[in-house]
């Protein structure tokens, strides 16, 4: 019942005009046609493989198939339309439009919305290191068991004034209804606002502002988005969901990150695109080499910025900001929001509206707890003695440094887990290879520093193990968001001790 998913460009006998004069040869296996005569062809295919996600799988038949446990089916759209605690951002509230189809029964799996960060981000530089966390907050044992309140969406995907092809392509996805942050944002994208969405950890953010930028640019083939990510695996990532929504149109898209070759990413620039989608550093150094021309770009989505600030790329952003039309749209996406990106909110986006629909602070979809660990017990013996559980399928092991993973990871391999690992020491292709081993169900665990705890979507996570505690109360929704996705149920442990 895997919903395959090819993403093949547009149609090969359609022309895709060059964007730069030079005729690079290119080698690439699929079918972006060249203006130039040349017959290249390529595999935009990089990061995920098309068997990672679940949605697709529900059937068509299930139309009303999903509903989400936001908030009380009742409430109106406009409420919420509510201002971010910082005073400076306006905010504007639109009328909710009349909900068409509220005696649609919520059948089916329930997608709880309830989930994500408190207001602070977290990271690696940021002042908030090392922050107290009251490990209290690392348990949450009895809310599994709560009902979910059941989210009935205002709209559905038809309802949405957006092409009738698209409409076509998110149906072909399996996505039958718009989580709640879908639901609230996409009108307002449609409409040219900028806006600020705050919503938990794997509740559709990515679609939330893809299908109003594809409409955009279906209604206009010039114009041009710049999707910027902190990671490069989370950069890949939006940009395979992005194929999947233009299946068959003539939408291109460059995914533009460090680690892999800036050759190809070169002469990917030179064909025609509507997209780039990449990493702050990277997309900086092609613009620094002329390659990139943010005049041109009057669509700016700003995904897990907090985070992108964590990291240290403050002075990219506000670089790229700076070059791109003064008029532009600016979109920001994350679960959470910490103070210092709500100052930036005000410094790059204009009278955003301010969506949020997070009712607390972590997914009720995950059982927490922790693990303490006594005086003489040995750390690696005790998650050993988790690991060999059956019930631990498919677990992600966050660690605090790059070389604590690597010892982590050869470690449990010795003990005969099959172990993959994640962090900055390696190089592209190593990380990409270690995710989609783990992805395919190849590996029973990823061993990870926070660099995979931000927006990645891998299906059937069932635990989340922090070996090391993490360094914010942030970082810990972030990382424990990698489980309990789209309705699914997780478990997150916390060693402490
Ligand atoms: P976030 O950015 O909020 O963490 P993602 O955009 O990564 O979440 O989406 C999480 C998962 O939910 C993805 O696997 C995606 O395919 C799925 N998804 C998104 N929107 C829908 C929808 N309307 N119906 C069903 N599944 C969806
Ligand atoms: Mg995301």
């Amino acid at each position: 019942m895997e919903h395959k998913k090819t993403f093949s460009r547009g149609a090969s006998s359609s022309a895709r005009p060059r964007t730069g004069g030079a005729s690079s040869p290119r080698s690439y296996g699929s079918s972006r046609p060249r203006t130039d005569g040349a017959s290249s062809s390529r595999s935009y295919s990089s990061s995920r493989p098309a068997s990672s996600r679940t949605y697709g799988s529900r059937p068509a038949s299930s139309s009303s198939a999903r509903s989400y446990s936001a908030r009380p089916a009742s409430t109106s759209s406009s409420s919420a339309v509510r201002p971010a605690s910082t005073a400076s951002t306006t905010t504007r509230v639109y009328p909710a439009k009349p909900r068409p189809f509220s005696a649609r029964p919520p059948l089916g799996r329930s997608f709880s919305a309830s989930r994500g960060g408190s207001s602070r981000g977290g990271g690696k530089r940021g002042a908030r290191k090392g922050q107290h966390i009251d490990i209290n907050k690392f348990i949450n044992k009895t809310v599994i068991t709560e009902e979910a309140v059941v989210y009935t969406p205002e709209h559905l995907f038809k309802d949405f004034v957006i092409d009738e092809r698209l409409k076509a392509n998110i149906l072909g996805k399996g996505y039958n209804e718009p989580t709640p942050i879908q639901d609230r944002v996409i009108a307002h994208i449609l409409h040219g606002h900028d806006v600020v969405g705050i919503a938990n950890t794997g509740t559709g953010k990515t679609a939330a502002f893809l299908i109003p930028l594809i409409d955009k640019v279906l209604k206009n083939p010039k114009e041009k988005v710049i999707v910027l990510a902190p990671t490069r695996e989370l950069a890949q990532q939006i940009e395979m969901e992005l194929k999947g929504f233009v299946k068959g149109f003539k939408i291109f898209s460059v995914c533009c990150v460090g680690g892999a070759p800036i050759g190809r990413q070169i002469s990917d620039l030179r064909y025609q695109h509507n997209f780039i989608i990449g990493t702050p550093g990277r997309v900086k150094d092609l613009i620094e080499r002329k390659l990139i021309n943010l005049a041109d770009f009057k669509s700016a989505v700003l995904d897990e910025a907090d985070r992108m600030l964590d990291m240290g790329f403050i002075h990219d952003m506000r670089y790229m900001m700076d070059l791109m039309p003064k008029d532009r749209h600016t979109l920001f996406f994350s679960a959470t929001l910490s103070p210092e990106i709500a100052a930036l909110i005000k410094d790059f986006l204009k009278e955003p509206v301010m969506v949020s629909v997070k009712t607390q602070d972590t997914s009720k979809n995950v059982e927490q707890d922790v693990v303490k660990i006594k005086a003489g017990e040995d750390k690696l013996e005790v998650l050993h003695d988790l690991l060999i559980d059956p019930e631990f399928k498919k677990v992600i092991i966050f660690g605090r440094t790059k070389h604590g993973v690597e010892k982590l990871a050869v470690a449990l391999n010795k003990k005969g887990f099959k172990a993959q690992s994640i962090h900055g020491d390696k190089n592209q292709g190593q990380r990409q290879r270690a995710l989609d081993t783990f992805k395919k169900g190849l590996a029973q665990i990823l061993v990870a520093t926070d660099v995979a705890a931000r927006g990645l979507d891998i299906s059937g996570v069932s635990h989340v193990i922090n070996y090391d505690i993490p360094e914010t109360y942030d970082d810990y929704v972030h990382r424990i968001g990698r489980t309990g996705r789209a309705g699914q149920k997780g478990k997150a442990l916390t060693f402490i001790g």
